[in-house]
């Protein structure tokens, strides 16, 4: 018994020689590199096609156009509104056999900027935000922020901003109270510190000289005008986020650990879509999922709960030439997934929130969680051991690191991910993912060695399951 939990809660680090700690350095320059370049999941989604297509996948949906077949052994992907990502290598067996899924989501939490966000205060030029996702509202306030997103003009031609990233670039963030005159806001409770509505964004304090009212404001509009050809209006129309500016860096005297933004969920997105890279063929049908909308329930055209992976399951199975209803229906019930999405890693400041037998380590792997909810498991799903006993084995023959964790002790918190929305084609659905340090904070922590680990045992279980 002793032995066992030891072999499972082994620290990875210790396995590697030197040759595998340079390997897992190496992936993790790659995970470091998508990290800093994707903040919305525009641009995650932009990215991996961008890495797919030279991987040789090819676009889904222009086969389904051109009306043309598709065989075991093609790779293919599905771009769904710029904001949800299908891959598919496909199996030599049936789809209605089932697939290997690995889900993900690309959304994390930031400041989204309202429909109507430009005003100027006092000779000041402001963004009102509203924020996505929970995050600490405290946390966000004196940090260079950058700004991302689209504006789609009226005549639909696609804006794509980025500003605060180069290193030329301004940024722009929000203010705090001085201490000297913060007495009444220290004693406030830590959710009202700062409120959610003070959440504005500092964008300019320049006149636009001959202007009477609002000429701060006008100077920014002009410069929106001159360098984006975009108008006040077109904020309606507008998808703009803002998030930390600048990039994931190396996090330790020893390098061992990343910082950066929105690791949740793009860290258990990168490791899914570069494990599914190094599959060439397969007996049963690989996807790998990487949706939207997970931190604010996963509902929307774009999230977990919309149909769209079962559309897209429906053309793949009609482009095979095999499609009926109940053959979809079995592809999905037939399938096994690893939902995977960040675990609480165990913080020696904040020892109590945990139950030590039942957390994530840095360092000890992939995580999986049978369950997550809270208050009696509730709102979660509850993976089955016969599923679990599988994937310890194939985790085992393929000597990866990997642990068992749960959301902290009962009844102190919890959460949800996208398992259930899957688990309801009832389908074979497990949490699993890599440990993160403060979670939902503009900058978040990983372990390199759990990075690793995560990608290693999606390719198990790709090659396995
Ligand atoms: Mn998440
Ligand atoms: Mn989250």
């Amino acid at each position: 018994m002793e032995e066992t939990k030891e072999k499972q809660k082994k620290n990875a680090w210790n396995k590697y020689d030197d040759a595998q700690i340079e390997k897992v350095m190496q992936y993790n320059e790659g995970y470091k590199k998508f990290l800093s370049a994707c903040k919305t999941e525009r641009e995650c989604v932009k990215e991996a096609i961008c890495q797919a297509e030279e991987k040789g996948y090819k676009d889904l949906k222009k086969i389904i156009e051109k009306n043309k077949k598709v065989k075991a052994g093609d790779k293919l992907y599905y771009n769904h509104m710029d904001k949800a990502l299908v891959l598919f290598l496909v199996g030599e067996e049936p789809l209605e056999k089932g697939m290997k899924i690995l889900g993900a989501h690309i959304d994390s939490p930031r400041l989204d900027i309202k429909q109507n966000p430009l005003y100027e205060d006092t000779e000041m030029a402001l963004l009102d935000t509203h924020y996505y996702g929970g995050v600490k509202k405290y946390q966000w306030v004196t940090l260079p922020m950058a700004l991302h997103g689209v504006v789609i003009k009226k005549d639909g031609t696609k804006v794509e901003i980025v500003i605060g990233e180069e290193e030329g670039d301004p940024v722009v963030g929000i203010s705090d109270l001085l201490p000297h005159l913060a007495g009444e806001q220290m004693k406030k409770n830590a959710s009202i510190v700062v409120e959610g509505e003070d959440l504005n964004i500092l964008i300019g304090s320049m006149p636009l000289k001959g202007v009477e009212k609002d000429a701060v404001k006008e100077n920014i509009l002009k410069l929106l005008k001159e360098k984006y050809n975009i108008e006040e209006e077109d904020f309606i129309s507008a998808e703009m986020e803002c998030v930390p500016a600048g990039k994931a860096r190396d996090y330790g005297l020893d390098r061992s650990m990343v910082m950066g933004y929105g690791h949740d969920d793009r860290v258990c997105a990168y490791t899914s879509f570069t494990a599914m890279f190094q599959l060439k063929k397969t007996d049963r049908t690989c996807a790998c999922l990487l949706v939207d909308k997970e931190e604010i329930g996963s509902i929307g055209a774009t999230g977990m709960e919309s149909k769209f992976f079962e559309n897209v399951v429906s053309e793949l199975m009609d482009r095979l030439g095999d499609y009926s209803e109940l053959k979809v229906r079995r592809a999905m019930q037939n399938s096994q997934m690893l939902s995977s999405d960040v675990s609480a890693a165990f913080d020696p400041n904040y020892p109590s929130v945990n139950e030590k037998k039942n957390t994530a380590y840095f360092g000890y792997g992939l995580t999986f969680n049978k369950f997550t909810g809270a208050r009696g498991k509730s709102g979660s799903n509850d993976a089955n051991p016969e599923y679990i006993a599988r994937l310890r084995a194939v985790m085992e023959k393929h000597n990866v690191s990997f642990q068992t964790a749960e959301l902290g002790k009962v009844d102190v918190g919890g959460g949800g991910t996208i398992a259930k929305f899957m688990a309801s084609y009832s389908m074979e659905v497990i949490d699993s993912g890599v440990p993160v340090l403060s979670m939902h904070a503009p900058w978040e922590i990983v372990s390199k060695a759990d990075v690793y680990e995560a990608m290693c045992g999606y390719v198990a279980f790709l090659k396995e399951i």
